[in-house]
């Protein structure tokens, strides 16, 4: 079962990794966007192990709400409307319950999935971090490995993909031949859950 400790260690092995890779991040950011995804997702992340440390979160759908709001006000960029939205519904999917199981924890969070694709109008092969989700949420059944593999082969596979949502998507054919930011901050996203631990 997972409980409110478990959603807070994922939470602050996110903000570790997205501290980490800050700087490539921007740097995917920069030929097919405005080199500025690694930042927004600092200040983000930054504000949510803040809030998490501030304010008491005893059930998973808490910790999840709480994370989710602070990445809508922070992050002024379009990843904290979408991170937001994905950590706020996955949180209100989960209820009030003091531990969920992993099945019902996956099920949170593809109604989270599902909400940023209703929210930004990308589907997969559009370019974006939901190329990175849904595989992942596919695979969370065989394990968080499973899923952090997914996510990870989600985003490289967006490298050939020319975007269709977003900044890149006003680059037409020039968005070809590069990794999607977004898809590779939900691969560390998704890799946290492993170093979160059972
Ligand atoms: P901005 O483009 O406003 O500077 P960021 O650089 O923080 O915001 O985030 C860019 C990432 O957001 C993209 O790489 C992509 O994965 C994701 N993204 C942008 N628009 C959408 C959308 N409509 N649906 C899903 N993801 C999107
Ligand atoms: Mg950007
Ligand atoms: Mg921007």
């Amino acid at each position: 079962m997972l409980d409110a400790d478990f959603f807070r260690r994922w939470m602050t092995a996110t903000a570790a990794s997205v501290h980490r890779e800050a700087d490539r991040l921007t740097a995917l950011d920069s030929p097919i966007g405005d080199a500025d995804h690694g930042s927004n997702l600092q200040r983000g992340f930054t504000a949510v192990t803040a809030a998490l440390e501030k304010e008491e979160t005893d059930t998973p759908g808490a910790v999840l709400v709480l994370a989710g709001r602070q990445l809508i006000s922070t992050v002024g960029g379009a990843s904290g409307p979408l991170y937001g939205t994905l950590l706020r519904r996955t949180g209100k999917a989960l209820g009030d319950a003091a531990e969920v199981s992993e099945a019902e924890f996956a099920e949170a969070l593809r109604a989270g999935v599902d909400a940023v694709m209703q929210l930004g109008g990308a589907a997969p092969g559009d370019k974006t971090m939901i190329d990175a989700l849904v595989p992942a949420v596919a695979a969370l059944g065989d394990g968080f490995g499973a899923a952090g593999t997914a996510a990870e082969r989600g985003a490289e596979a967006t490298t050939p993909l020319q975007a269709r949502k977003g900044r890149a998507s006003y680059l037409g054919e020039r968005s070809i031949g590069h990794q999607d930011p977004g898809a590779t901050s939900s691969a560390l996203l998704i890799a946290a859950l492993g170093e979160a631990g059972g």
